[in-house]
């Protein structure tokens, strides 16, 4: 599928995976708003084309781009990223098998893996993402899979991602990751030696805010497993929200880049204002995972939090002053988010859990969208300075 992997991500996203010759000449690959497809002799089932079998020419096309991206040989797009990951995981993990999973992961992720999981007849270990090494303490004869995020929300830390998927490697393990917030643009976890990737293409790689989608990338064996259960358990992408996708992902890079630097810019102009307590964001020297970033990634993302110096009250009314960042959750799009992850992502952990893993109830998180960056720095601090 991905036989143009020597070419660039920039170039990827405009042609990789598109119809030679164009279907009818359109340059743009229309919205194939079609259920079910004529047979043309189709023998057995799998030849059969129907919209929840995820075979349509958008979904192919999106696919054959999807793998290209991030270097892998297919790739599956899905209703949203929580539908890859739980579909993937109950394919890919069967039951009496074990799997190990960072601690502190995407909430929903989280609570699928510790209540569900288990109930579906597999067995989970969570590791401390803090402690170097406690993923090999979780092995068992029956583990088959890890699953780690390269980097977690909202302190941004990173794991020791060559060690882990050098562990699995060595032990023959599947090693999932979840993608999302450095996006392809700054990392690709094949890279590494990651087996299995996963985003939430909600996020960055639609980058406009207005659908709901995420997507596997692996093998060509394991993406046909996946297949097989997604066809039965339905979660498919709808026509037009591939079309949607399709669209983002052609300006994936440029929208990427664009939010490193001004996050960067924000990150130090936040610091160097001293009007807030401590600024978290991997591209400053100040962030405990600067050196992984700096060594396996190449951008530092869009994501940044911040404490802010008041009390909650006082922070949920600087989210309120804000003119250009809205309080919303969500991330990965073209306006600045801001939220406060204990009453949001996060406020389904208990205080004290909140409080061992650094979560404060004052904690900001900033999704640096497509403005100018002057313009965000001058609405932040004049905000700041206010308060
Ligand atoms: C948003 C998010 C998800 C879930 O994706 P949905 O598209 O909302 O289902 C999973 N992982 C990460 C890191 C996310 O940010």
């Amino acid at each position: 599928m991905s036989e143009e992997k020597t070419e660039h991500l920039e170039t990827q996203v405009i042609h990789s995976g598109e119809w030679r010759p164009r279907p009818e000449g359109a340059v743009v690959l229309p919205v194939y708003q079609s259920s079910t497809y004529e047979s043309n002799g189709a023998k057995d089932y799998d030849s059969v084309r129907y919209l929840r079998l995820s075979n349509t020419p958008n979904h192919l096309v999106l696919a054959a781009k999807l793998a290209a991206i991030e270097g892998t040989e297919a790739a599956l797009v899905m209703a949203s990223g929580m539908a890859a990951i739980t579909t993937s995981l109950l394919a890919l993990v069967k039951e009496g098998e074990h799997l190990i999973a960072q601690d502190n992961l995407y909430g929903g992720t989280y609570h699928f893996l510790k209540e569900n999981f288990s109930a579906l007849g597999r067995r989970v270990s969570f590791f401390p993402l803090s402690e170097p090494g406690s993923w090999e303490k979780a092995l068992r004869p029956e583990t088959k899979a890890i699953y780690v995020e390269s980097v977690s929300n909202p302190l941004l830390r990173i794991p020791d991602l060559q060690a882990i998927a050098s562990f699995a490697q060595a032990k023959g393990l599947k090693s999932f990751i979840d993608n999302t917030f450095p996006s392809p643009v700054n990392f690709n976890p094949r890279s590494l030696g990651f087996s299995h990737i996963l985003h939430s293409a909600t996020k960055y790689l639609n980058g406009h805010s207005d659908i709901v989608a995420g997507c596997v990338m692996a093998s060509s064996e394991e993406i046909k497993s996946v297949t097989q259960w997604l066809n039965l358990m339905g979660g498919s992408l709808d026509p037009h929200s591939c079309f949607l996708l399709h669209r983002g992902l052609k300006t994936l890079p440029l929208r990427v880049r664009w939010q490193n630097e001004s996050a960067m810019r924000l990150a130090h102009a936040l610091e160097d204002s001293k009007l807030v307590r401590r600024v978290i964001y991997p591209g400053l020297p100040s962030h405990p995972d600067h050196l992984r970033a700096k060594q396996w990634f190449r951008g530092y993302g869009g994501m940044m939090s911040f404490e802010f110096p008041g009390t909650a009250e006082a922070a949920d009314g600087f989210l309120r002053e804000l003119r250009l960042g809205m309080n919303a959750p969500s991330l990965g799009g073209v306006e600045t988010l801001v939220t406060r992850p204990s009453q949001t992502s996060h406020a389904g952990v208990s205080a004290e859990d909140r409080r061992n893993q650094g979560i404060s109830d004052t904690l900001i998180r900033v999704s640096v969208g497509l403005e100018h960056p002057d313009d965000l720095v001058e609405d932040f601090l004049k905000v700041l300075r206010q308060g």
